[in-house]
């Protein structure tokens, strides 16, 4: 029979999170400090406790979930496997499309997944606050939300440009009681610097990040940390859960993918999903693996592979990773969450390797694509999960004119409740598309020019 909702029993959750570190065919390059060394564990202990820091640096291929936390996640996971049989028909394609639906957790994403396990392991490690930053706020909320859960004080540096036009997240982050400030923000030097500056800067998630780190290592009681929503390695590793179920709930209907899909913004949700079907494909299975980012914001298609700092400050340690410039300023998309100048190592050297195929799309192609969703299936995907079904409706449509029977999985990394005024915008002719021009580009490039160099080490296989 054909399924359009496959669910997981409770006691088939995953017990354990994937880290694909294990399986790379080249490892990744090393996290520098300032001195242009590879940096040390302990070094990074200021800003993360050291059981997740364990985690980040971790070469194990599996690592257990503890039960409290599988507690925490049971509220809404496992999450359902939903067949997009609706569109499929509306496409009038010969793909089958099947989506994990992410946008039932509480606060409506993927995020809490690894919130829930950060809260976490924090409380465990004896931490009393968190801080972090959120863009247009799924991140602040979800954090707020796990914090809540556990027990820890929550203080978020909030965009400024989304604390303005979206103040519906900030809400739900009092409502699980947060404290959410805009950034920049007059609480931290790194704030006051920019503020000086740049008195009417929309912000950006590399200023409030550099503010979330401040106030986390500068607590004089030492029991405030810092915890990032996407890119580092402990992040995707929690997400991982989503392609571990999705991998289990397409065995039910005896299919196995051909594409995988995500949007990527620093990575995580991509990341979740398509890591343990990557292990697949360096075992030699035959995938198509596409993540999704914005033309105007285009890390994974355009921008080099470098050594760069995570925030604008220069606080964090240089990442090995595709970058357009810890200086760049996004322009103000309505994917508030794929506008990180960014993009998690872990992804950037299986991009290296040739194990993905990135992709860029227009706001106004993922628009029509969210509008054509909407229409078919019924559910009001995020601005930033639209972009993964322009891809997928890419797909399927190629699938017609091929006439093939492919079989394509993404995740549905969110809904777009909180987002209305995008399509608001949309729907009256008021959005443009935007690609990045090239001298904008390498104007921010040429502020990193001096950093150490990054080596694009491959095995040559894809
Ligand atoms: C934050 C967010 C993203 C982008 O973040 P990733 O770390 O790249 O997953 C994508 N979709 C939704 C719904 C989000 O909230």
């Amino acid at each position: 029979m054909e399924q359009t909702k496959i669910f997981l029993n409770e006691s088939d959750i995953p017990r354990q999170w994937y880290n694909l570190a294990a399986d790379l065919p080249t490892p990744m390059l090393p996290p520098l400090g300032p001195d242009g060394n590879p940096i040390s564990p302990d070094m990074l202990a200021p800003v993360f406790p050291m059981n997740l820091i364990e985690q980040e640096v971790s070469q194990d291929r599996w690592i257990d979930i503890p039960g409290e936390i599988l507690d925490l996640l049971y509220r809404w996971r496992p999450a359902p496997l939903r067949r997009a049989r609706y569109l499929e028909k509306y496409l009038d394609t010969p793909a089958r499309i099947y989506f994990k639906d992410e946008s039932t957790s509480p606060p409506g994403s993927h995020k809490p997944n690894t919130a829930v396990a950060q809260a976490w392991y924090n409380k465990q490690f004896g931490i009393e606050r968190l801080t972090t930053e959120t863009g247009a706020g799924q991140w602040g909320s979800a954090l707020a939300f796990a914090c809540q859960l556990v027990g820890l004080e929550c203080k978020v540096f909030m965009v400024r440009i989304s604390f303005d036009q979206k103040p519906f997240r900030k809400m739900m982050m009092n409502t699980w009681g947060a404290n959410c400030v805009a950034s920049p923000s007059n609480e931290t030097n790194a704030g006051r610097k920019i503020l000086s500056e740049m008195p009417d800067t929309p912000g950006s998630l590399g200023i409030a990040i550099s503010e979330a780190i401040e106030q986390a290592v500068t607590d004089p009681a030492g029991k405030t940390r810092y915890a990032l929503g996407s890119v580092l390695n402990h992040v995707l590793l929690h997400q991982t859960i989503i392609g571990l179920e999705a991998k289990k709930q397409m065995k039910m209907v005896g299919e196995k993918p051909d594409i995988v899909i995500g949007c990527a913004g620093g990575g995580s949700n991509f990341a979740g999903l398509s890591f343990p079907f990557v292990a697949d494909k360096i075992n030699g299975d035959e995938i198509k693996i596409i993540p999704v980012e914005p033309t105007a914001c285009p890390t994974m298609t355009r921008a080099p592979f470098v050594y760069d700092f995570g925030d604008t400050a220069c606080t964090t340690p240089l990442l090995a990773m595709h970058s357009l410039g810890h200086s760049f300023v996004p322009p103000p998309i309505h994917a508030g969450g794929l506008r990180y100048h960014g993009m998690a190592p872990l992804i950037c050297q299986a991009i290296v390797e040739g194990l993905l195929e990135p992709r860029a799309y227009h706001q106004l192609q993922s628009y029509e694509a969210a509008i054509t969703w909407s229409r078919t299936e019924g559910f009001i995907p995020a601005p930033e999960t639209s972009q993964a079904i322009a891809a997928v409706i890419d797909e399927a449509k190629k699938a017609k004119e091929e006439g093939k029977e492919k079989v394509i999985l993404f995740c549905y990394s969110g809904h777009g409740l909180m987002d209305l005024v995008g399509y608001d915008k949309y729907l009256s002719g008021q959005l443009t598309d935007y690609e990045l021009p090239d001298e904008e580009m390498n104007k921010f490039l040429a502020a990193i020019k001096d950093l150490p160099k990054a080596e694009m080490r491959k095995s040559g296989k894809w």
